[in-house]
């Protein structure tokens, strides 16, 4: 299938002359620096790398993957507001989502001004391949989003593949939780597709959501779109530093040793919900959360609120549903002993 990513891009984005600040006219680190219109005072008063290199660097070596097929957001809905901006025209071209799912790629159509295609995932959650087929050569459908493992559903998405071989506009696959997945990445398939964006997170198995990094990987091309597209000092030093800190081995290792025992807790939290009678169903699930259905959500929802146990209500999206966060240990038990109290 031919790609063509230029064709994809804006125009105005094509043609842009992006914006070239100090750090970029001037990349050494050593100097009287006197270009920035920066403080000389302080602790906090330089502008950070522009590209993040460091970070950067880490990551290519974890992931075998070139520097140049990186790029970070503020956060990943940085990342899903820049695909917009690079690849949709407002009020022409559109996007395809699979409902229900994150909430972000709709927003960003809305405040972009760009068309929503929205096709409900089938009963068990997957995507329905008939429904999708005749969109698949409508020239204005720049972006299909795939959100898996999916949010809020939790369960991975098998027709991915088939996808990307037959669609020649930007995949955008969303795995911000694919490391609690047994699944693989999508991540080593940039190679293959020049049209794929993988977005990932510092957000969620990294237990930094306060930090703001997401990651895209893509090919060369669609990266270099991003860096013209992105405000020039995206991410804080203050937020580079967290993230670096936590690129070495014995923090990986850690984050690893996290994940199983988030995993092993969301076995025990699936063990113990199928106990109550108030859990109508608990569906598969290769995220960090659990969707459950019960008899009445909007109740056992304020209910377990006056508890002070917040769990998210996801009745207006699938009805009866509640999505439960795996928590600590302490936490799961005093959801479980909370519903057991209700039963
Ligand atoms: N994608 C999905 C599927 C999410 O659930 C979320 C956050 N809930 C995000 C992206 C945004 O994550 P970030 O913190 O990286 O902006």
């Amino acid at each position: 299938m031919k790609i063509d990513i230029q064709k994809l891009v804006r125009k105005n984005i094509l043609n842009l002359k992006p914006y070239s600040s100090a750090r970029d006219e001037f990349e050494g680190e050593n100097g009287i620096f006197l270009d920035a219109n920066e403080n000389p005072f302080g602790e906090l008063n330089r502008y950070p790398d522009p590209y993040q290199r460091k970070i950067k660097q880490k990551l290519s070596e974890l992931n075998q993957i070139s520097i140049k097929n990186i790029f970070l957001g503020n956060g990943s809905d940085e990342v899903i507001d820049l695909a917009f901006r690079i690849f949709c025209n407002p009020e022409k071209d559109k996007i395809l989502t699979f409902s229900p799912t994150y909430g972000m790629y709709e927003v960003s159509a809305n405040i972009n001004n760009v068309e929503l295609i929205n096709l409900d995932l089938t009963d068990d959650f997957q995507i329905n391949l008939e429904n999708l087929k005749p969109y698949l050569n409508d020239e204005n459908l720049k972006i299909i989003f795939i959100c898996s493992p999916n949010n809020p559903t939790g369960n991975s998405f098998k027709d991915i593949k088939y996808i990307l071989d037959n669609f020649s506009g930007i995949v955008f696959i969303d795995e911000a939780y694919i490391d609690f997945s047994p699944e693989e990445s999508f991540r080593n398939q940039i190679k293959n597709y020049p049209n794929l964006i993988v977005s990932q997170t510092f957000s969620k198995a990294w237990g930094m959501a306060s930090v703001r990094v997401g990651i895209a990987y893509a090919s060369e091309e669609i990266i270099k779109f991003y860096n013209k597209t992105k405000p020039p000092y995206n991410i804080s030093q203050l937020n580079q530093n967290e993230v670096l800190d936590a690129l070495n081995d014995e923090n990986i290792k850690l984050v690893q040793d996290n994940i199983k025992l988030i995993l092993n807790e969301k076995k025990i939290l699936i063990q113990s919900l199928k106990e109550l009678k108030l859990v109508k169903r608990i569906f598969a699930t290769d995220a960090n959360f659990i969707l459950i259905e019960v008899e009445n959500a909007d109740e056992i929802y304020q209910k377990l609120v006056e508890e002070n146990v917040i769990v998210r209500n996801r009745n207006s999206v699938i009805k009866n549903c509640l999505r439960i966060t795996v928590g600590s240990p302490e936490e799961n038990l005093k959801l479980i002993e909370t519903l057991q109290n209700f039963n």
